[in-house]
């Protein structure tokens, strides 16, 4: 995935905000749409290269339901109930992201059982640059659905927030 993770957090993020009753942490909502892709940086300008982009710890679900875990018990036993909500919102966003990356990228779901992927549709290697393989696919069309309906919520929310002013 491209361009959908960022409208997917903010949809995810208003979503939660909702249920959670909260209007605070969008930031950490749209942090953990994005985080998980620092590893393109890592495999670009660190490793030259050498391991595929999702076998990097930060795209293994395992690790994360780890932190999450161990995040979410620190602050319950802190009794901080707002640090709990904001990782709520962080980490849903991460697995969010892992599920999105799942549609034509790989996944290791069932790490440390086994290191296969998993993904629900292939994408063959049609063009020599690697990005028109996937923005050319039909798959494609699920990012831009997800650009829309962000923008949609957005202009929504925007004008409730400017009505409720003047009201
Ligand atoms: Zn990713």
């Amino acid at each position: 995935m491209f361009i959908g993770h960022l409208p997917a957090g903010y949809i995810l993020t208003k979503t939660l905000q909702k249920k959670l009753g909260t209007s605070k942490y969008l930031f950490f909502g749209l942090l953990g749409s994005v985080i998980a892709d620092i590893d393109i940086l890592y495999f670009y300008l660190i490793d030259n290269r050498q391991n595929l982009h999702h076998g990097y710890w930060i795209h293994i679900p395992f690790y994360w339901m780890m932190i999450t875990l161990v995040t979410i018990l620190f602050f319950w036993i802190l009794k901080k109930k707002d640090y709990i909500i904001a990782s709520i919102i962080f980490f849903s966003n991460i697995f969010l992201h892992l599920f999105l990356d799942t549609i034509v990228g790989k996944v290791e779901w069932l790490y440390p059982l086994t290191d296969k992927g998993y993904y629900l549709f292939d994408v063959p290697a049609v063009y020599d640059f690697w990005v028109w393989n996937f923005v050319f696919h039909w798959t494609f069309l699920f990012e831009v659905g997800l650009v829309v309906w962000a923008v949609v919520l957005f202009v929504k929310s925007k004008t409730e927030s400017s009505t409720n002013k003047t009201l």
